[in-house]
């Protein structure tokens, strides 16, 4: 059971998908436009968001930055129209976790969102003390701290998504071997077998960039032409 945002302009697919949720015991609440979801955002926790890309006020890609800007952390499906391909590579460039092609069976979106919030949950062992301790692991200058998703580096706290979290995990986890794209692919996003490895390329870059913002001088990540990246200190 999830508290899941649904931003969808469409009357009849909201209602279809407010259903088939609360049938599978979410509890939805649906806003019309990007405004609107946004307060909603300030006011309630939401565990995921719905967003339509075509909504009336702002596209569903402007709502996910501005979402993400204050819940940096909420997975997000995409519902997109079929006759835009480019929307659905698009929406997961940006670091959304799945999308939907219009039209779309309800039964199809509540197993998306099933499995969206089973990968959410997955990273997240009972808190006792002495788990909580051993899910924190120092790798040089990186202190990765798994349980709760964040990766301080030279004691700084790192703003990342979701993505670029798992991915940095998954090389820091094995630093000095290179990891295929595919093996990225596979540790962010298991068994999605439609994604291009070109979106493990966007998501370095961006992870790049914010390494680059705290220490300039040195590349962590390297890349290997053909092959993948590799951590190195
Ligand atoms: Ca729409």
């Amino acid at each position: 059971m999830a508290r899941i945002l649904l931003v969808e302009d469409e009357t009849s697919i909201a209602d279809t998908l407010v259903f088939a949720l609360t049938r599978e015991g979410h509890h939805i609440q649906h806003c019309e436009t990007g405004q609107k979801a946004l307060s909603a955002a300030l006011q309630t926790h939401f565990e995921l968001a719905i967003l339509d890309v075509g909504l009336p006020d702002m596209s569903g890609f402007e709502l996910f930055s501005r979402l993400r800007q204050t819940t940096s952390s909420i997975p997000i499906l995409f519902l997109t129209a079929r006759d835009h391909e480019v929307d659905k590579v698009a929406g997961l460039e940006m670091g959304a976790d799945d999308y939907v092609v219009k039209p779309f069976s309800p039964r199809e979106v509540a197993a998306r969102v099933r499995a969206v919030l089973r990968r959410t949950n997955e990273p997240h062992p009972p808190q006792t003390p002495s788990s909580a301790l051993s899910s924190v692991k120092t790798v040089g200058p990186f202190l990765l701290d798994k349980a709760g998703m964040r990766v301080r580096f030279c004691n700084q706290a790192l703003l990342l998504t979701r993505i670029e979290f798992l991915l940095l995990r998954s090389l820091l986890e094995k630093p000095g071997h290179i990891l295929t794209r595919q093996q990225l692919l596979d540790h962010v996003w298991p068994n999605n077998l439609e994604l291009s490895d070109r979106i493990v390329d966007t998501h370095i870059k961006t992870l790049r960039a914010k390494l680059r913002s705290v220490d300039a001088q040195k590349d962590f990540i390297q890349t290997h032409r053909g092959l993948g990246y590799s951590f190195e200190f």
